[in-house]
């Protein structure tokens, strides 16, 4: 798709208060593909107006109707679901495939489950002598990153839609083109002017402008821990609502009885998926001591089958971390069996999918989020060791048990600090509450506890 020289704000695209623009690149081969808008506090201030005069007919706009609007929504997403792919593929890297199946399918399976649940949630329940009634609570400040750009668009949009809210999203800087492409459909579903506001720009900028405007209600963001910790403070100080989606570290818990290959090679799969860029990718590999040896000849042999498959990570900076990341792992006396700290290749931020064995709970590479293709895995002496050792990082956002019998790893998935697990390789549910214990995060996200985060309550006693 052609990029916009505006930001679209209050259904319309309109120029932007400055001249500056941001360059999208493209990362499989470093060329610039299109500039957009880098919008400045003025741009922010324009977007949060529009969206508080839309405020109110949205919010009075029946349920079924926002459904409506929503199903309208998630059909043009559909229609677009090549489109979607494509670009996805152009700014942030990953494979056209993958970019069919996760990129664009994820996000209109999402739409689709708001549009459903905006029609069907109970808004108003009966409590006693009161009427508890679910209202919006009003202008969302929506700020994402570029690993899942239209999904992480998508997971916030949809339900703030479905409560009756209004929204400003300020998408990445490094892909704001899907960004673009999804005002556009909100504009051809026929959405009221105001209701759904873009303003493209940098985090310290626009971000920060939007996270600090007096006419947001609720910041919403996803993102790092440390730019989210600086977010919570701002909505803090104000005392407003905020939710954030942050990092993991998150543990895939091989138990002794469990399928080995299978574990390792879908725990493989997982960690290399999106080139690691995954928040939630269970990037941290436990294995029984037994068993050990055999599996990180497995994760190797996994890890080396990816080698021309996986694409390259967003940025350069990002290269750059995650590749510091593979040196100090080496340097801190981890053993490499797949992978290397020297890019693969001269053009492209490419990051060659990389297992280290010997690790430790305590190394940097078992305790930071590396968010790059890289596996560690690590040694368990009993399952309590194991649970220790899972638990034992500042994260809780996701993570994976696999047990020859199952209510074996329910019952150890019951002990992780960690917002979600799937059990012996359970399939992504696009309903399931999604959202981190510990320093992973504050809220949930996806299905109706989703859609509450969007809503506020009010009693009328009778
Ligand atoms: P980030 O800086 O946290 O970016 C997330 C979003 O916040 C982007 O839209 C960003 O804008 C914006 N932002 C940055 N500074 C801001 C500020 N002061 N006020 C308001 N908004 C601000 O993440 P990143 O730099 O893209 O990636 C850094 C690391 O974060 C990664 O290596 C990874 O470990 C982690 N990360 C985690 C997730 C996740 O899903 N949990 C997603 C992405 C990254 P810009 O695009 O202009 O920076
Ligand atoms: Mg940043």
């Amino acid at each position: 798709m052609k990029a916009h020289d505006g930001m679209y704000i209050d259904g319309a695209w309109r120029p932007a208060a400055g001249q500056d623009v941001i360059e999208v690149v493209n990362p499989a081969d470093e060329q610039v593909i299109g500039t957009v808008p880098a919008g400045t506090a003025a741009d922010v201030d324009t977007a949060v107006r529009a969206a508080r005069a839309a405020l109110p007919g949205w919010t009075a706009t029946p349920p079924a109707e926002r459904a409506a609007r929503l199903t309208a929504l998630r059909d043009v997403l559909d229609a677009r679901r090549d489109e979607i792919a494509e670009t996805v593929t152009a700014e942030l890297g990953a494979p056209l495939k993958f970019s069919q199946a996760v990129h664009a399918a994820v996000p209109i399976a999402v739409a689709g489950s708001y549009a459903e649940l905006a029609g069907t949630y109970a808004f108003e329940e009966k409590v006693g002598n009161s009427t508890v009634y679910q209202e919006p609570i009003g202008v969302v400040g929506a700020i994402t990153p570029w690993n899942y750009p239209l999904h992480q668009i998508v997971a916030k949009a949809a339900p703030a839609l479905a409560a009756g809210c209004a929204i400003v999203l300020k998408p990445a800087e490094n892909t704001p083109l899907v960004a673009q492409l999804f005002a556009e459909a909100v504009h051809e579903a026929g959405l009221p002017a105001g209701v759904f506001n873009l303003v493209t720009g940098l985090g310290p900028v626009a971000g920060q402008a939007l996270a600090e405007h007096p006419g947001v209600d609720l910041v919403s963001f996803t993102g790092s821990t440390a730019v989210g910790r600086h977010i919570a403070s701002i909505a803090g100080a104000a005392v407003k609502k905020v939710a954030l989606e942050l990092g993991g570290k998150s543990a895939n818990v091989i138990l002794p009885d469990a399928d080995l290959a299978k574990a390792v090679n879908v725990g493989v799969a997982n960690v290399m998926s999106n080139s690691g860029q995954t928040c939630s990718a269970w990037t941290r590999m436990l294995v029984h001591r037994d068993r050990y040896d055999e599996a990180v000849e497995l994760a190797a042999q996994a890890a080396a089958k990816y080698g021309e498959r996986i694409g390259p990570v967003v940025s350069a900076r990002q290269q750059e971390r995650v590749l510091g990341y593979i040196g100090k792992g080496v340097a801190e006396g981890a053993r490499l069996v797949a992978g290397s700290a020297e890019p693969p290749r001269e053009t492209g931020y490419f990051v060659s999918p990389t297992v280290f064995a010997e690790v430790t709970p305590d190394m940097t590479i078992a305790q930071e989020e590396i968010f790059g293709p890289v596996l560690s895995v690590l040694r368990y002496e009993d399952e309590e060791d194991a649970l220790r050792i899972a638990n034992g990082t500042v994260y809780g956002l996701a993570g994976a048990v696999w047990a020859g019998d199952e209510a074996r790893a329910v019952a150890f998935a019951r002990r992780m600090d960690t917002g979600q697990v799937d059990i012996n390789g359970g399939r992504f549910n696009p309903l399931a509450p999604f959202g981190g214990y510990k320093q992973s995060g504050v809220g949930r996200e996806l299905g109706a506890h989703g859609l509450a985060e969007y809503l506020q309550t009010k009693s009328l006693q009778f």
